[in-house]
């Protein structure tokens, strides 16, 4: 594999401003790419607030703030984005079609050298691969939320990915600070298949009336030593982006037991998708760090 300099990060969200801070703070030069320049905008004051955290506890100097910030570039065009490239990492949101769309679009404007990576959290990357000239230099690089704290990067080889493609997203990850874990291309890879269960089943008791929203994400934690319930952690990681998982497993495996919970789908439908909307399972719009139920599961 070339030598990696230049990356391309496509998606602002809540990973891709994550996913470019890690890489611009290790001296890559970061190219942060989003359809909505208002995300980039939310993006980059989101990495400068995270970066003033990371001084105030004496992690890193102001110094290395500034260099970090002055890797980041932004773009609202992918074409012209991804045309440097030497590692392109898709962090746009979880939905099959986008995804395929957006890996056409790199693969016709990428170098040929380029290694094209997503951040999908469940969606085939074999399938991704098949839809550029390039699938031996297809991979997955699943991050954890938040990035620049959690130590894991899922490393998924789709079928066709080459021996030489997957050790070097190994080495890279290692360079980033990373524990790079490999797994192969099946439905939610590793991390989803297990996580996303657990928390549509979380959803479904609360939807039984099993207990109350606070209620079940204290026995996780207390009883199973979780830092954080599954209705907490829903809400983090947005419920859209549940939902769109559980589809995957769905549908991947046949298998009924993956379905996702009425309440979940009728939450996602209703726009309350957790943290980022301002409410899901807890209310977040009051401004403290205190957990605040929402009102509908009082
Ligand atoms: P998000 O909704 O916060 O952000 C997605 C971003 O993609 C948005 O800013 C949107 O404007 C942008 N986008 C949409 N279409 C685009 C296009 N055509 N070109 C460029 N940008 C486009 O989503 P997220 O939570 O950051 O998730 C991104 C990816 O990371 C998904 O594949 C998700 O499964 C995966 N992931 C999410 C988490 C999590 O905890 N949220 C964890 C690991 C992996």
């Amino acid at each position: 594999m070339n030598q990696i300099k230049n990356v391309s990060v496509i998606g602002a969200g809540t990973m891709g401003n994550g996913i470019a801070h890690v890489f611009a703070m290790k001296g890559y030069n970061v190219k942060l790419i989003d359809i909505s320049a208002e995300a980039l905008e939310k993006a980059l004051a989101t990495i400068g607030k995270n970066l003033d955290r990371m001084v105030a506890k004496e992690k890193i100097t102001e110094t290395d703030k500034s260099s970090t910030l002055a890797n980041i570039n932004t773009s609202t065009n992918i074409e012209e984005g991804v045309k440097e490239a030497d590692l392109v990492v898709e962090a746009a949101t979880e939905n099959t079609a986008l995804k395929l769309k957006i890996f056409k679009t790199i693969d016709e404007n990428a170098p040929e050298h380029a290694v094209l990576a997503s951040n999908t959290s469940s969606i085939s990357i074999t399938k991704i691969a098949s839809v550029t000239n390039r699938p031996d230099k297809v991979i997955g690089m699943h991050f954890m939320n938040p990035v620049p704290v959690m130590k894991l990067i899922e490393v998924i080889r789709g079928y066709a990915t080459s021996d030489a493609v997957t050790e070097g997203i190994v080495e890279i990850s290692k360079d980033l600070g990373k524990v790079p874990v490999e797994a192969n291309d099946y439905p939610g890879f590793v991390a989803n298949r297990i996580l996303i269960p657990m928390i549509n089943e979380a959803i479904y008791a609360l939807h039984e009336g099993v207990a109350d929203v606070m209620g079940i994400d204290t026995v996780m934690k207390l009883g199973m030593a979780h830092p954080m319930g599954p209705l907490q952690l829903a809400d983090f990681i947005g419920l859209d982006v549940v939902l769109a998982i559980c589809n995957v497993l769905y549908e991947g495996f046949g298998n009924p037991k993956y379905a996702p919970c009425p309440l979940l789908v009728n939450m996602v439908t209703a726009g309350k998708l957790g943290r980022k909307s301002g409410e899901g399972f807890y209310s977040y719009t009051h401004g403290t760090k205190e957990l605040i139920v929402a009102d509908n599961f009082k």
